[in-house]
């Protein structure tokens, strides 16, 4: 349950009421101040009853992220405001890892020529093998801020542990936080205390319950700004990498209340069925788009079989404007 206090109760008096109540105190700017209950409450504690404006009871611990509470969710990335009732669909496009000055570069420029705004490129790298490339850390990230102060873009990177996500928070106009990283709940507090936009992943084992708890830890913890990336499962087939979920989506899209972002190419896992497959993902309707792509995917560090040389993506980009289009949504 969700209960919105009177506006005259203060931050004290809202913890205390909290502990009578086993309940999480959110303080929002400008907002009310908000208790979340066990969400097997279902009728207000009597302690409560004269301090409550309004409260909202809800089927199940999707809570913040239900639209039984709130519809729409906005997250704001630069001017670019995405939601289910924004029109936009955030294109973000990049290579698997940053390698190089040269190689990040060059992914800026295409960024650049095509419009797009939003770069990605992991530094922390969360490698399924020790003996793997692991990211360039720290040095990447300076590289990212310089690419974002000489080409103007906004920056998407990934947090792997708690050891950086505070380097990542500062850095990043999207924090990432990956697949394998979703149940770390050392990030998701981190993140839930910052006001960065969030991108998080579905972990490939997880059910669309268990993926929308851990953006509950986000939302908690004070920070709205938090999208959903559904980014493919692990199922029997072994003939594609991962397989995308897109029941799952609908399924997302219908219950809760925060932005979604597709990447089919960590789904996907092959070059050849990555541009199909983010056709299907605009039709969707959904609020962003990951695509990986390097300047010369053969000799990519990491990702190397899934990531769309510029000219594959290019034409991609170009094939997704109409599909947008025709679901009402603009690329961006
Ligand atoms: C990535 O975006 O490069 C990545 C590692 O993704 P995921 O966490 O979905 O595997
Ligand atoms: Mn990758």
């Amino acid at each position: 349950m969700i209960v919105h206090l009177k506006p005259t109760i203060g931050q004290q008096q809202a913890e205390y009421l909290a502990a009578q109540t086993q309940s999480i105190v959110l303080l929002q700017e400008g907002g009310p101040v908000v208790l979340i209950t066990p969400s097997a409450l279902k009728t207000l504690p009597a302690v409560l009853e004269p301090h409550t404006e309004a409260f909202f009871s809800m089927d199940s611990d999707i809570q913040l992220a239900s639209n039984q509470y709130v519809g729409e969710r906005i997250v704001k990335v630069g001017n670019v405001l995405l939601g289910k009732d924004q029109g936009n669909t955030l294109m973000i496009g990049g290579p698997c890892s940053v390698e190089s000055w040269e190689q990040i570069s060059a992914s800026a420029q295409l960024m650049v020529s095509l419009g797009i705004t939003t770069l990605r490129a992991g530094c922390y790298k969360p490698r399924t093998s020790p003996y793997s490339f692991q990211g360039l850390g720290y040095e990447g990230l300076l590289m990212l801020a310089k690419i974002r102060e000489e080409y103007g873009l906004h920056i998407i990177t990934e947090v792997k542990d708690s050891s950086h996500v505070h380097e990542v928070i500062a850095l990043a106009d999207i924090v990432q936080i990956g697949a394998k990283a979703m149940y770390d709940h050392s990030i998701l507090r981190a993140c839930g205390k910052s006001n960065k936009p969030v991108l998080l992943k579905r972990g490939f084992g997880s059910n669309l319950q268990e993926f929308v708890q851990a953006a509950e830890f986000i939302l908690s913890g004070g920070n709205a700004q938090v999208m959903l990336c559904e980014r493919g499962i692990r199922t029997f087939e072994q003939k594609t990498r991962f397989t995308l979920d897109l029941c799952g989506v609908a399924y997302l899209r219908e219950y809760t209340n925060l932005p979604i972002v597709l990447d089919p190419s960590h789904a996907m896992g092959y070059r050849y069925g990555v541009s199909s497959l983010a056709r299907a993902c605009v039709a969707m309707g959904v609020e962003g788009l990951l695509v990986e792509t390097h300047p010369n995917p053969q000799v990519a560090m990491s990702d190397a079989s899934q990531q769309l040389n510029h000219p594959q993506f290019t034409e991609m980009f170009h094939s997704l404007k109409p599909i947008a289009a025709a679901v009402g949504r603009t690329l961006v």
